[in-house]
């Protein structure tokens, strides 16, 4: 303030002398025109020092001066200082995180909000091919061109990685992990797993073979024991028991043998050939049928339909999805209990729910309950014929239609198994050609 009035005082002292001055001569006016001139004259001259101090040498000290221009130059200069000192900062922060994120062997691809490329390190030159030269400011969808990562990445759901073989070599098995920052800005990383990718093979593969190969002699030991069971009254009564043991044995490892076999299935093929859609009015009534069969009358068990839209999908597959929980339904539940099979609406689409009146699982056992061999009491689960597969079987059929599975239970209180399809599994009455 105290520069403002000085200046003011200036100005005002000029236009008086100028006044004063041209007074004698019978001209006040023109002093007074020439006072001002010489105070425009004196900012002009500061304007072009300033002018010239940006344009051509902003990095060197102001130029000297006094009053409210020296006050204004001085500022600008410490200004500017603060500036470039918090730039430079700036600068090698990046510069060293950009060095650490070079240093990763996982490929990193910095995309903008409209998913368009920024910045990647090497290694995602290397597993995606990325040409600093002419992807910068690609859409990533165009240099990663597999549907499926389309989808993915379109989805914005990026709570599951995405396994894929890479955009330039097939052999190179990528996982891809995307997370939303900032101003819905992406983060793209890729990790190699080629080598857990064969292992994982190696390990399905050797159990779907193990699994094969246990099937004849399987089925040879069954036929031997059932032509002997024909005769067992003419046995010694230790040796029938043994052998109605052994038949036992067998069909429990026959179950558990298909029961992998199914699995490995399930993991290793693709599937989608025998899609359509399907009637599930009647498909649960078929299993309704046989889980009544299996009850033998000590559970009640009823369909409630209340959708009407059908389930694409394979018919083979919802089935014994639905048949695993239903039968689960009837051993875990004790005599005089009820079971319903539901097809009805769900704010994702639609749902088939298993549900029961029966004794309920604690809810700690729930979270791993389809991991497989996972029983909650083992004796139990081994005396009504479970192979510990069935709801590890459930989780893969849903899996490989777009569904997942959701358990409610509490202790006494039943249990409630519900299968959920998104709207995209689903068609209307209308779109059916055909049953
Ligand atoms: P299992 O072949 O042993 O039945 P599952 O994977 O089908 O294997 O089921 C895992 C465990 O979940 C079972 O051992 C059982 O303890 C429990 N379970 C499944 N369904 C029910 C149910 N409806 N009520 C109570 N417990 C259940």
């Amino acid at each position: 303030m105290r520069l403002w009035s000085r200046e003011l005082w200036r100005l005002g002292l000029l236009a008086g002398i100028g006044t004063l001055a041209g007074w004698p001569f019978s001209a006040p006016g023109l002093g007074l025109a020439t006072g001002l001139a010489i105070c425009l004259l004196y900012h002009l001259r500061q304007l072009h020092a300033l002018h010239a101090w940006l344009t051509q040498a902003p990095r060197a000290e102001p130029p000297a001066a006094s009053g409210l221009w020296g006050e204004l130059f001085d500022r600008l200069y410490r200004y500017q200082k603060g500036q470039r000192l918090a730039q430079s900062r700036l600068r090698s922060t990046l510069k060293r995180i950009q060095e650490s994120s070079e240093a990763m062997r996982d490929s990193v691809v910095m995309l903008d909000h409209h998913g368009d490329l920024e910045w990647w390190n090497s290694a995602a030159e290397r597993m995606l091919g990325l040409q600093a030269s002419h992807d910068r400011g690609q859409h990533v969808t165009n240099l990663i061109r597999d549907p499926r990562f389309i989808a993915y990445f379109e989805a914005r759901d990026y709570r599951e990685p995405l396994t894929l073989p890479s955009p330039i070599d097939e052999r190179l098995i990528l996982q891809f992990q995307v997370t939303l920052y900032g101003d819905d800005e992406r983060l793209l990383m890729a990790r190699d797993i080629t080598r857990l990718h064969h292992l994982e093979q190696m390990r399905r593969d050797f159990v779907a073979n193990v699994s094969h190969e246990l099937r004849t002699p399987l089925t040879v030991l069954a036929g031997y024991l059932e032509t002997y069971s024909g005769v067992a009254e003419q046995l010694p009564p230790r040796l029938a028991r043994g052998l109605g043991q052994m038949q036992e044995q067998t069909a429990r490892m026959q179950n558990l043998v298909n029961d992998l076999l199914l699995l490995s299935r399930l993991e290793i093929d693709r599937g989608g050939d025998d899609h359509a859609p399907l009637a599930m009015d009647a498909l649960l009534e078929s299993v309704r049928r046989d889980a009544e069969a299996l009850s033998g009358g000590r559970q009640q068990v009823r369909v409630e339909i209340e959708e009407a839209r059908r389930l694409i999908g394979s018919e083979s597959e919802i089935r014994s999805a639905i048949s695993n929980l239903a039968y689960n339904a009837v051993r875990y539940t004790p005599e005089g209990c009820h079971v319903t099979l539901r097809w009805k609406p769900h704010p994702e689409g639609a749902c088939v729910e298993v549900e029961d009146d029966g004794d309920g699982i604690d809810p700690v056992h729930i979270p791993r309950l389809t991991e497989r061999f996972y029983r909650v009491d083992k004796g139990r689960s081994t005396a009504s014929g479970g192979t510990g597969l069935g709801l590890a079987i459930v989780k893969h059929v849903l899996l490989r239609h777009g569904g997942h599975l959701e358990i409610a239970s509490q202790p006494g209180r039943g249990a409630l198994f519900r299968c959920i399809y998104p709207t995209d599994r689903l068609s209307t009455p209308e779109s059916i050609t055909s049953p």
